[in-house]
């Protein structure tokens, strides 16, 4: 069965290993060599691309980058949703620490700033509509993820920035008759347990969701979406309120471990040392690359989202879409790959469609080898087959991100290190992942203070 846990997954392209290798080649010179405590030279510019996405625009202002060598308690590295909710919660626990984030580019350079702005519940492990690999804790883990995005939504609002967060649920659209018996069957099970998920039958889903291909639906109250950028700024907002330095154009190439970790930052061409009593690893796809972290688990993939026009009343009044529930369909139409299509409505009336392809780099880069007009011209074509009266409707905008898939196919979290001070958490493998980095910040402030929690014990075994 084809289900949410998989979005954004192509398990038939084939994986290529090369730029892993090659990374991990490099790092062993450059330890051998000592060359990190000096600073590297790995070429940023085959890392890190800049963010063009549609969410760009709701960005916060940049901050200055690092200009001098740092002693601090805690550095996170990455000023994605992980980074901003670990620095938050340790710095709210601990007022009297000094936390700082390095970020390569802008906060939200990377797949914080760039999603397609579903907000869902469970994790991708467990699976979403499915009984994942939990089984025993998948309503637990639900219980928790759903807890965990309506904190996630005061929290930001309580910024003073509005995120757009709307929590009206979520939904998958069944196209596969193959697909109809299986989801029926877990909606009934997840009824069971206590959780409120419903099946909708086909009249009810193209009442709902307004697709006249549909043959039927699951619903759960519980999700969203929400708006990229704007999450970032109040995240970002909250954190420094809370006394938190962010130095943004500031990326850390490498650590040396130890009771104090070294830390060589490259800021606008220059190289400063930072040591720090402990570190939390919040880069997420990039973490192999630039930090040799979990290399061997760690699989960026390229997928892609556009951005319409802001639609006509009378298109918006011809889709039926009701409520703006955000969904993704259970197809990968027309492509090679086994990605959903998911999409949501924003506030100024654009849809915002992403999925249906997953890529891997097959060289030493991770900037996006294919095609963003090709993409393009598949995103459209699926909008119109989903939306008929939508065709030939412009898109403005079509960007790349990089998810962080693991070959585990788990998310990471946890703590490692000789000393026990360095804090990672990553690899949400698409799907959940906006609101699973929040949660997993906040537990990451866990793990730091040594307080015990049930996702926890399930991820950290
Ligand atoms: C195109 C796309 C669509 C998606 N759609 C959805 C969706 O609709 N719903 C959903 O739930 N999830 C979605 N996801 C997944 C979700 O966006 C991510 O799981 C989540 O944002 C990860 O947050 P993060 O903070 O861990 O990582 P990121 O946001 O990637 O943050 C990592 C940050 O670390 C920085 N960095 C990396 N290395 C270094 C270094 N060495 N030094 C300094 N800084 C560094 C990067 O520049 C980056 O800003 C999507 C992802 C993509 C790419």
């Amino acid at each position: 069965m084809r289900t949410i846990g998989m979005l954004f997954r192509a398990s038939e392209i084939l994986r290529k290993h090369r730029l892993q290798a090659f990374l991990s080649l490099l790092f062993l010179i450059l330890l051998a060599s000592g060359g990190f405590a000096e600073g590297v030279d790995l070429d940023e510019s085959m890392i890190f691309d800049k963010n063009e996405s549609y969410w760009a625009q709701f960005l916060p202002r940049v901050n200055p980058a690092l200009d001098k060598n740092l002693s601090v308690d805690v550095a996170v590295i990455g000023g994605g949703y992980t980074g901003l909710s670990a620095a938050y919660h340790i710095k709210k626990s601990n007022p009297a620490l000094e936390v700082v984030i390095f970020e390569a580019g802008r906060v939200g350079s990377g797949a914080s700033g760039r999603h397609g702005g579903l907000v869902l519940a469970q994790t991708y492990s467990e699976g979403g509509f499915v009984m994942g690999a939990n089984k025993a804790h998948h309503k637990e883990i639900y219980d928790i993820t759903v807890a965990g995005m309506k904190r996630f939504k005061a929290l930001a609002e309580s910024s003073g920035i509005d995120p757009e967060f709307v929590l009206n649920g979520q939904s998958l659209g069944i196209f596969d008759r193959e697909n109809l018996a299986d989801f029926r069957q877990y909606a009934a099970a997840a009824r069971e347990m206590g959780m409120p998920i419903e099946f909708w039958e086909r009249e009810k889903a193209i009442g709902m969701l307004g697709s006249p291909g549909l043959l039927g639906a699951v619903y759960d109250p519980n999700g969203g979406m929400v708006n990229a950028g704007k999450l970032v700024a109040a995240l970002k907002k909250l954190a420094e309120d809370a006394g938190v330095v962010i130095y943004e154009n500031s990326t850390v190439w490498g650590y040396n471990e130890g009771k104090i970790i070294e830390l060589p930052v490259v800021a606008k061409g220059n190289r400063y040392k930072v040591k720090a009593k402990s570190i939390v690893i919040a880069a997420n796809a990039y973490a192999a690359a630039t930090l040799n972290f979990l290399a061997n688990d760690i699989e960026p993939a390229h997928t892609q989202v556009a951005v319409t026009a802001p639609l006509s009343e009378e298109q918006y009044r011809s889709l039926g879409w009701k409520d703006h529930i955000a969904w993704y369909d259970d197809q990968y139409a027309g492509t090679d790959s086994d990605a959903t299509f998911h999409m949501i409505i924003t506030k100024d009336r654009r849809i915002v469609i992403g999925g249906g392809s997953v890529e891997y780099n097959d060289d030493e880069s991770l900037l996006y080898p294919g095609d963003l007009r090709t993409i393009e011209a598949q995103i459209a074509k699926r909008l119109s087959e989903l939306y008929p009266s939508l065709k030939g409707i412009r898109i403005e905008n079509t960007w790349n991100g990089i998810i962080c898939e693991t070959r585990s196919k788990s998310e990471r979290i946890g703590i490692t290190g000789r000393h026990k001070n360095i804090f990672y958490a990553l690899g949400y493998n698409g799907g959940q992942g906006v609101n699973v980095s929040f949660l997993f910040g906040e537990l990451i402030s866990k793990l730091y203070n040594s307080e015990r929690h049930k996702l926890l014990e399930i991820y950290t075994k």
